[in-house]
């Protein structure tokens, strides 16, 4: 059966004291509860290492490079993350997208090194506010599924992890419906089951992502194709990130 998770993106926010202090207090937090759910922490690459030991919880990177190694000033191999100890990485956000031109084909190269190295992908797929009014979203979101993940065998598609994000609401305080968001990820599980099987789809956690937080994490998790979140702001403070969590 999928797992259920809520995982934390802390995007460019938190220096390296203030990570391994969160850490360290969203586990003490959570300690003694019954979580529903595994909790993942997205942290900066210079955090990775510092609160991966610092912690049980999962931790994720946030992104890593296209390429396995070698003269590529400036960036992260999925190696370097793999030994850092972090066992996700975030790949194909939005902002990744956008701002740093990141196509399906470069992230479908991300993903290979990402699952080469064993980690596992938290995949981010998305319309835009426009894509929606224009009623393209369902396309728009296969395309993104396809393009980057879908000449996977069973075996590796099994290791990612999908987070549905639409741009609209990514930091924008807009969240999706829950109505809204269980279509969307009813149908993302329907593009899965038609490629490889229903038990590989009913296996995939669709995690949820936009302007998701304590106060409506229990109505978007309460639906049946909805296994959890990909969580930015509400992420950043222990004490917003817990009834998230608590979600489930
Ligand atoms: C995100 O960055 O993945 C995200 C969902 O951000 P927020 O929760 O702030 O909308």
């Amino acid at each position: 059966m999928r797992k259920n998770i809520v995982a934390g993106n802390w995007k460019m926010n938190k220096n390296l004291q203030e990570g391994v202090a969160f850490a360290k207090d969203l586990e003490a937090a959570l300690a003694g509860k019954t979580l529903k759910c595994d909790v993942i922490i997205g942290t900066p690459f210079i955090h990775l290492a510092s609160v991966a030991s610092s912690t049980k919880l999962g931790v994720a990177a946030q992104n890593c490079a296209d390429k396995a190694s070698g003269a590529y000033t400036g960036e992260v191999s999925a190696a370097m993350v793999a030994s850092t100890g972090a066992k996700y990485v975030i790949l194909g956000h939005s902002e990744r997208r956008t701002y740093y031109g990141e196509t399906d084909a470069i992230l479908k190269e991300k993903v290979l090194l990402a699952l080469a190295n064993g980690l596992n992908p938290i995949f981010c797929i998305g319309e835009t506010k426009d894509e929606r009014e224009k009623n393209v979203h369902f396309d728009v979101v296969k395309k993104q599924t396809v393009d980057a993940l879908f000449e996977l065998s069973a075996a590796d598609f099994s290791k990612i992890v999908i987070a549905y994000e639409p741009v609209w609401a990514i930091g924008t305080g807009l969240t999706a419906t829950s109505a809204q968001a269980q279509e969307m990820h009813a149908y993302i599980r329907q593009i899965i089951a038609d490629k490889y099987g229903k038990e590989v789809a009913d296996n995939t956690s669709i995690l949820y992502g936009g302007s998701a937080n304590g106060g409506n994490a229990k109505e978007l998790f309460a639906c049946p194709d909805i296994d959890g979140g990909l969580i930015g702001g509400a992420s950043l403070d222990v004490e917003k990130f817990i009834p998230v969590i608590e979600g489930f």
